[in-house]
């Protein structure tokens, strides 16, 4: 089975990337990308524990860029040791604990009692991610799961108007993936939720900034939204690829390594890693 889309503590995960691997292995993963959020911090680590248990290992990033809803940029291939890369994920860090205190103020305003110590008490002593703040949510009685988090405080309008941090355009997300070497790939496209010319058309912009994959495969995609997204890969010439998401169940409990959601994904790991490395070896002869 194949998984190239993996996170770790490094970001929003729940487990580290050493143990991450020794788990996406245990499920019969043999070709895996850690993809964490804005960081390529967990990469070596990840790279090291795939290799020693045999797996086939892509570096990657997952970069959140502006837009009307969630736009994720998937990088893979990417030198992790990328000057340009490197300042990039440390600006969007510095935005992230700036929106930490924001996110806190907002809460504060809607009446929820919670400390920045509750946030950290329920993720070994560190920070990053709205998934965080969920689950402090869920514990401390604001929310009876992550999703409900999500849709009374974290991903409501209010939210993104009062605390969201900024963004990098789209531009500046595929840039910094291309000059690190790396194929930019959009993230679970069923997010957007656009179809026909609308889909259409923001694909043929992020092409004209440099994306060369979509992820077709993908835990939350219908089999109806699998062929659609595989129509578009074959009608834009995009590479395809296939992830799970995998945040751990404390995060995301339905999702498993390289499976999916009950079986969901499952992509064999053939044609999909062959074609990737290809196009990374291509970028990379060119950054
Ligand atoms: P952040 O990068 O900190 O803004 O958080 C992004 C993370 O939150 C991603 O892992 C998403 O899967 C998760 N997320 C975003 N929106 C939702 C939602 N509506 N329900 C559940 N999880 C979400
Ligand atoms: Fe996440
Ligand atoms: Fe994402
Ligand atoms: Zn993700």
């Amino acid at each position: 089975m194949i998984d190239l889309h993996i996170h770790t503590t490094c970001s929003d995960g729940q487990f580290t990337p050493e143990e991450t691997m020794r788990l996406a292995a245990e499920a019969g993963v043999t070709v895996a990308a850690v993809t964490d959020h804005d960081t390529v911090s967990g990469i070596s680590r990840a790279r090291q524990t795939a290799q020693q248990l045999g797996m086939t290992f892509f570096s990657g990033i997952e970069i959140s860029v502006q837009y009307t809803r969630e736009l994720h940029i998937l990088g893979y291939g990417i030198d992790a040791d990328s000057a340009a890369l490197l300042a990039f994920c440390e600006e969007n860090a510095r935005n992230r604990r700036e929106r930490t205190s924001r996110m806190l103020e907002f809460l504060h305003r809607r009446g929820v009692v919670i400390s920045l110590e509750d946030v950290r008490r329920c993720n070994q002593g560190r920070t990053s991610g709205r998934p965080h703040f969920a689950r402090a949510l869920v514990e401390l009685g604001y929310a009876g799961s992550i999703q409900d988090a999500f849709e009374k405080y974290l991903a409501t309008p209010a939210f993104y108007a009062e605390a969201e941090r900024p963004k990098p355009s789209p531009e500046k997300g595929i840039a910094v993936i291309r000059q690190a070497g790396g194929v930019a790939v959009l993230a679970h496209p069923h997010q957007l939720k656009l179809e026909g010319p609308e889909l259409e058309a923001l694909l043929q912009q992020l092409i004209s900034l440099g994306l060369q994959g979509i992820e077709a495969h993908y835990s939350r995609h219908t089999a109806e939204q699998t062929r659609l997204y595989l129509q578009l890969a074959e009608k834009y010439g995009l590479l395809v690829t296939s992830g799970s998401d995998f945040h751990g169940p404390s995060v995301k409990p339905d999702i498993q390594l390289g499976s999916g959601v009950a079986g969901s994904l499952c992509v064999e790991d053939g044609e999909i890693p062959r074609r990737l490395a290809q196009a990374i070896a291509a970028n990379s002869a060119l950054a």
